[in-house]
């Protein structure tokens, strides 16, 4: 098949990247790219000494590459290259070309010339190519504040061509930061706690608790899909779904009412720090927020944690209810998280849940009941779904 004459250059931040980690970090970068655009008919993603470089066939879709591109954990930003050959002639109409769809009214042209047998210097250049788009297109050239930015360089190999670069999500690519249990509910939250930790390099696999059948099973259904969209940026996905009810009954029958929320998420983080040692997770993620609700008082958050031997993270800790939900939207998980379900935690729950609960008061509410006996029944109950990455749905 032919090659296009088109291809995207990926750029990413070079902050702290040095030696054997660069190459570490830019292997895996290559890696999730090429994962994330299975299907789409590129050509090849290959690494050059600063960038990565995503060569396409003449049919590829263009616009989906894009698309997908904005959800590679790792990507500053990046641009669609045409190359063309050192005829100015042939340089204003690539120029040109690349103006269609986009709205503009003011443009600015740099070029760099790196091989000077061109006959004509960088600043005529750009003059002759600037002249030629703003005939075209009735826009007004701006120095210093274009609405549109062409970029020219023409090499000993060809000329290249580039307009304004588009931004990537930034972050470091997933796999490079190691693997983290995700606390996944099927509310707002904890899919946005996911996609933060994502962005900083950790592979998420998740794990919910559900009370069928004291609740229906509309929090499954979402929780797989809510792992589906995550997957797009954190590829396949391990969903370890775990049978809350019976173990809700003990605590409803054992303890006293007040400390029910909290005792679930004591026992809810007893269970993830087990599987979080099976699958090699480092830490736990939640999606808490302080003092969202009373459950994430600094003082329960405290009681809670004592229980899990290794960090309890909480990327959404200092995020107001707006921030986060604005960020779902950007993330796509909103519209499944606000579908209706009844989440375990919510169930047999007191109006006045305690908000300064401590250790020790915990500790004592929960001398009634078997607590090792029943981790070993949920854990015994867990079934485990894996959730393939793919943009087929
Ligand atoms: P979310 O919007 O994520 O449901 P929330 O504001 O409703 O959060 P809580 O219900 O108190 O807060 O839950 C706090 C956190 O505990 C959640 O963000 C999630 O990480 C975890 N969690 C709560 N319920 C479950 C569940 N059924 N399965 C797995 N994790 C849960
Ligand atoms: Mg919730």
């Amino acid at each position: 098949m032919e090659h296009s004459d088109k291809f995207f250059f990926v750029h990413y931040a070079e902050v702290g990247l040095k030696g054997k980690n660069r190459i570490y970090f830019e292997k895996k970068l290559a890696r999730n790219i090429r994962l994330s655009l299975r299907g789409t008919g590129y050509a090849e993603v290959k690494r050059l000494h600063d960038r990565i470089a995503i060569y396409l066939n003449k049919d590829t879709d263009i616009q989906e590459i894009e698309k997908r591109l904005t959800k590679v954990m790792g990507v500053a930003h990046f641009e669609i290259v045409v190359r063309t050959s050192k005829d100015i002639d042939a340089i204003k109409e690539t120029a040109f070309q690349l103006t269609k769809g986009k709205e503009f009214e003011t443009l600015k042209v740099e070029t760099k010339r790196t091989d000077k047998s061109f006959p004509l210097t960088s600043p005529e250049i750009s003059r002759e190519v600037g002249g030629y788009v703003i005939q075209k297109t009735d826009a007004k050239a701006d120095m210093h504040n274009p609405d549109l930015r062409f970029w020219i360089n023409l090499t000993h190999n060809g000329t290249y061509i580039y307009t304004d670069k588009c931004r990537g999500v930034g972050g470091l690519p997933v796999g490079v930061s190691g693997k983290v249990l995700v606390m996944l509910s099927g509310g707002i939250d904890s899919p946005v706690a996911a996609w933060q930790m994502t962005k900083r390099g950790t592979k998420a696999v998740f794990i919910h608790f559900y009370s069928y059948p004291y609740t229906d099973k509309a929090s499954l259904e979402k929780v797989v899909e809510l792992t589906r969209i995550l997957s797009e940026s954190n590829y396949r996905s391990e969903l370890y779904l775990v049978p809350f009810a019976e173990l809700q009954q003990a605590i409803v029958t054992e303890t006293p009412a007040p400390y029910r929320v909290l005792l679930y998420r004591r026992m809810m983080t007893r269970i993830a720090q087990r599987v979080a040692s099976v699958v090699d997770a480092e830490a736990l993620v939640t999606g808490e927020s302080l003092a969202q609700v009373a459950s994430q008082t600094l003082p329960n958050l405290r009681s809670i944690e004592v229980v899990a031997e290794i960090p309890v993270l909480r990327p959404l800790i200092g995020f107001d209810k707006v921030e986060i939900i604005a960020k779902a939207e950007e993330i796509g998980t909103f519209e499944v998280s606000t579908l209706p379900h009844e989440d375990c935690c919510s169930l047999f729950v007191p109006k006045h849940p305690a908000t300064h609960a401590t250790q020790v008061e915990l500790d004592k509410a929960e001398v009634g009941i078997d607590i090792q006996a029943l981790v070993e029944d949920a854990i015994n109950g867990i079934e485990k779904k894996v959730v393939s990455f793919s943009y087929e749905h």
